[in-house]
Formats: structure tokens, sequence, C-alpha cells
């Protein structure tokens, strides 16, 4: 049987090719009767490896250790699915619209960095917004898999460690922006005398696809760059201690302006979607390769 290539990263699929005018309604004809195919590199047709859901749970969990961390959220299976995955598709976060996308794609699994349900314990009485969301899972058979605190902080699959490499700093090792006792966020640091500032945000531009919102209250040249993906902007009040010229993260708060101004950092907020692509593709693209699975990337674009 016929496995991936090294070299296949996954497609991607975007809303926005597949949106009508309004932004949400998926056009494209769905295929029912086409068994689930990729291409390799070189252009060749490869069959995905059907794969024990339970094997790839206890890879991610093998991986990622959530039982490190004290999350918002319950890590790994949120919602069963079939027995035996032949493609996973990956996505930011838990929608109805993500999971329409993952049905078309006749994904077995859905690996999202924020799931479907937040909070310790089961959750309340279902309203019609969650029932329509399991609706969609349950009538495609789509198994979800959630992993939010240990998808940001993992050393080489994270959204942290991503970011620094994507943006040719070096990730130290250095424990940085701690939740509870576990570091999510991370440290690097630019060759030399470090970055010009303007090139760090012009980099941060192009990697995001998106202008940031940057406040420029730092150092002309950027030595240290502390990262924490999603909502981090507090993490400033830690940043300035470690050393760091700027705090890259996804969302700004109101209060982070004049923090930034008084710390004497950048601020660069480049959104919290933005910023948390990349650990849950990267998961995909492994998990592709280790178990011969197809893998899509369903990216539904948010500009916050
Ligand atoms: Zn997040």
């Amino acid at each position: 049987m016929l496995r991936y290539s090294l070299n296949n990263r996954g497609a991607r699929i975007r809303t926005g090719d597949l949106a009508d005018p309004n932004g949400a309604r998926y056009q494209a004809a769905p295929r029912p009767d086409a068994p689930p195919v990729s291409h390799t590199s070189a252009g060749a047709i490869v069959a995905p490896v059907p794969t024990p859901i339970t094997d790839i749970i206890a890879e991610l969990d093998a991986l990622l250790t959530p039982a490190r961390f004290q999350d918002f959220c319950p890590n790994g299976l949120q919602v069963p699915g079939p027995a035996q995955v032949s493609t996973i598709a990956t996505g930011v976060s838990a929608s109805a619209q993500l999971f329409e996308l993952a049905a078309r794609e006749r994904a077995g699994l859905l690996l999202v960095h924020h799931g479907l349900f937040w909070g310790s314990g089961p959750p309340g009485p279902i309203d019609a917004q969650l029932k329509r969301r399991l609706q969609i899972l349950f009538d495609a058979d789509i198994a979800l898999a959630a992993y939010h605190l240990p998808l940001d902080a993992h050393p080489k699959l994270g959204n942290n460690a991503l970011i620094a490499k994507a943006l040719g700093a070096q990730r130290l090792d250095d424990p940085f922006a701690h939740h509870h006792s576990e570091p999510i966020g991370c440290l690097a640091r630019f060759p030399g005398d470090g970055l010009a500032a303007q090139e760090l945000f012009a980099r941060v531009h192009a990697l995001t696809e998106r202008e940031p919102l940057v406040f420029d209250a730092g150092p002309s040249h950027v030595r240290t760059l502390a990262i924490v993906s999603g909502a981090g902007a507090d993490y400033l009040a830690d940043a300035a201690p470690a050393g760091a010229d700027a705090l890259l993260t996804g969302e700004p708060a109101e209060r982070a302006m004049s923090q930034a101004r008084e710390l004497g950092l950048h601020l660069i907020a480049a959104g919290h979607y933005a910023t948390e692509t990349f650990g849950v593709r990267a998961l995909g693209e492994r998990l592709a390769e280790r178990f011969g699975l197809r893998h899509v990337f369903l990216d539904v674009p948010n500009p916050v």
C-alpha cells in the first residue's frame, strides 16, 4: 500500500475560495462517491491508510502530554467518531462552518485548537447552537479532538515555536509565560545585534497575511522576542523582566498600550486566529506522515 511521501504537506482548503459573496456559504459541490485521495509533491495519487482512531489519539497524547497543563478545556477526544480514520482535517476553532467543511472533505477526525467544550466537568444543557454543531459531526460521523495549551507550548510543534522559526529567530529553552506551573509561551533570539523592529513587523505581516496592530514602544532593534499566541497581551509584564524587547501575541487588550509604553517594549498583536493556525496544521502534517493519513487544513480566516 502506498504511503505518503514525506514531502506531502497536505492540502489547504480556504473558505475564501469556496464562499459566496456573503462570505460564509460553502458552494463547492460535494462528491460523496469520490474516494479521498491526495497527491505527493511529485504528483502521484496515493491512497490514505485507514488507522485506528485510538492510535492517533494515543500518538497525540504522547506528543503533547496534556496532563501537564491546567487548561481551560478538556484536551483530547471531545466527540467520538469512527473507529478507523483515513482523512484527518485540522482547523483552529470549532464551529458549524468548520464542521461542514470537514464533512465535505469526508474527514474521520477533525483536530482543532479551540474545541467545543470549555471549563471542567460535563457540559450543561445542550442549546440549539450546540445541537446543530453536534448534529453535523454525528451525521458525517466525524470525531472531534482538541488540544489547546499543549499545542501553544510544544517546543517543536507549538504555535509559538513555529512562529519563532518562521520569523528567523532561534527559540530559547528558557521557560516563559507560565500558566499555573507550565510555561506556554517562548522566548526567541535574533542573531547578532537583533532585527530592526520595522523588519520584524513586516515579517509578522507576511507570515500571518494580515496587518498586525503594533505599539512600537521598544528599541530600534529586537534581539529577544517573547511570543504567546492567542490572547497573551497580559504577558507583557513577564516579557520585560525576561529581557525581551518585544512581545508578539494574537489579541491586544485595551490596557496593553500604556503597559507596553511604560515597559518600553513593542507589542505586536498579530491576530488570535492568525497566530494559532501553525501548530494544529503542523500536527496534522505530522500525523499524515506518521500514519499515512490524508490531511487537509481547513482555513476559516478570522480578523480577530
Ligand atoms: Zn487561542
